[in-house]
């Protein structure tokens, strides 16, 4: 009867817009060959990075970091950290003990950077940094110690030497002016001058991968490489001088900043980006830029996420067709939410409460299908993170001409962390692309801060030693 062709209809179109979200998220699911082909293509520009001839047009930019050698527990002396470009800005005093009674003392303190500092001037954005600085000494009450400091700068940059960094390019939600370009330390330095009131010696700028595996060396000696997976995406590992091509000299290592973020920058990873990924580049600060880091960190995840809710909305899949204002509000996915999202423990009921709490009104209905395009996104994410660590980890292999190779991975970041799934996805990914390489990963505990320090009480002992 009529009764039961209506049930026959609604039914219908329940399974007609199942199969259409499912055809939109399918788009995010790459086969084993696709994700392959991201590790080869990694590969190749990992090649250009090194390479002379390609290092210009580049975009995988292998920065060399002067860091020639992982820790090996004679570092010792006080340190001032700065950490600048992750989820916290963080200043640090670090303690290192060499000898048989070995440790790490740490005290620090977070300071928050205003959007407007972010994106204002590179000189308001210093003085602020300096303006923290000098507060931690007060409250540490060593205004007068004059401590050897490593910089944490999370950002590409063109080292020169140990102390010594061009900004290439601001990266996720950092913007100020007059900064790309500039020595970094410089840029410090001058500022700590304009206060007049206390002096630093800046012994070496770091990148977050740099000290998350210095970090984890220093406990693990077959640690040779660093991986962020938080707020921004990248790697670094040691790659023999040979192979450097930028740099002089044949012998030994040098650790390298890959600046994998900008992979695909030239296009070549446009087959698997999606429409939701270009116009989350296009209304991105840096268009155009770091494009593999917006289909893998956490900055990125969340704006991903909305967007394909907004496209289901308006296909009248989810929200009972109305795109709310908070909906409309970019940023409101953090890493946080989506790690609640995806979290196994949560009954569909408490997802249900997290978007309420965002102010999105949702059925249960709802509820299921935000949980299933997070769980699309971050699978993704952690795959493509996967190729590429796969890549690395070939690489590194390969240099040392092994059939198989042990090695020990250092990782820091809040999606590496807070996420329920992405790095167990990640590294089942790692271990299935570089099936010759056995890979340990270990959570680096507060790697930047820690790093920064060891790689400062080597550029100190180098200096002592340049010096007679
Ligand atoms: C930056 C890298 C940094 C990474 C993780 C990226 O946006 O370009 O230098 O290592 O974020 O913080
Ligand atoms: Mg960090």
């Amino acid at each position: 009867g009529k009764g039961a062709a209506m049930v026959t209809a609604v039914a219908y179109r329940l399974a007609e817009q199942h199969r259409q979200i499912d055809q939109t998220l399918s788009e995010f699911r790459l086969s084993t060959e696709q994700l392959l082909e991201v590790k080869k293509r990694m590969r190749t520009e990992i090649e250009n990075g090194l390479s002379r001839s390609t290092q210009d047009i580049a975009t995988v930019k292998m920065l060399p970091t002067f860091v020639r050698s992982t820790p090996d527990g004679s570092e010792y002396g006080d340190f001032l950290a700065l950490d600048l470009g992750g989820t916290n800005f963080r200043v640090l005093l670090v303690k290192i003990r060499s000898g048989k009674r070995r440790s790490v003392e740490m005290h620090n303190k977070i300071y928050a950077i205003p959007l407007e500092v972010m994106q204002g001037t590179g000189e308001e954005l210093f003085d602020h940094i300096v303006h923290c600085i000098s507060d931690f000494l007060d409250y540490m009450g060593m205004k007068n110690a004059r401590l050897p400091m490593g910089f944490t700068f999370s950002f590409p940059c063109k080292q020169t030497s140990l102390d010594a960094g061009i900004l290439v390019t601001w990266t996720k939600g950092f913007k100020a002016t007059d900064c790309e370009g500039e020595d970094v330390v410089g840029l410090l330095r001058e500022a700590i001058k304009r206060r007049e009131e206390f002096d630093l010696d800046v012994v070496a700028i770091v990148n977050d991968t740099v000290g998350t595996m210095m970090t984890c060396a220093y406990e693990e000696p077959t640690c040779e490489v660093g991986l962020i997976a938080g707020t921004g995406s990248n790697a670094c590992y040691m790659e023999e001088m040979r192979n450097i091509e930028m740099i002089e000299g044949d012998e030994g290592q040098m650790c390298v900043n890959m600046e994998w973020g900008a992979f695909g920058d030239n296009g070549c990873l446009d087959d698997f980006r999606t429409d939701y990924d270009r116009a989350v580049d296009e209304f991105s600060l840096n268009p155009g830029k770091q494009r593999y880091e917006k289909m893998c960190s956490g900055m990125y995840l969340g704006e991903i996420v909305r967007n394909i809710l907004i496209d289901l909305t308006k296909r009248g899949f989810l929200f009972r067709g109305q795109i709310s204002e908070t909906l409309k509000t970019r940023g409101i996915f953090e890493t946080k939410f989506l790690s609640q999202i995806e979290s196994d423990r949560l009954a569909l009921l408490q997802v249900r409460s997290i978007l309420q709490h965002l102010g999105l009104d949702s059925t249960c209905d709802d509820s299921i299908i935000v949980k299933e395009v997070c769980g699309a996104v971050s699978c993704r994410a952690a795959q493509l993170c996967g190729a590429g660590m796969a890549a690395v980890v070939d690489k590194i292999r390969e240099n040392r001409g092994l059939d198989h190779l042990d090695i020990t991975i250092g990782v820091d970041g809040t999606l590496y962390k807070l996420h329920p799934h992405f790095s167990g996805i990640m590294h089942q990914t790692v271990e299935e692309l570089a099936p010759q390489c056995n890979v340990n990963f270990l959570l680096s505990e507060d790697g930047s801060g820690k790093g920064a320090a060891l790689i400062t009480a080597v550029g100190c002992r180098l200096r002592q030693e340049l010096n007679g």
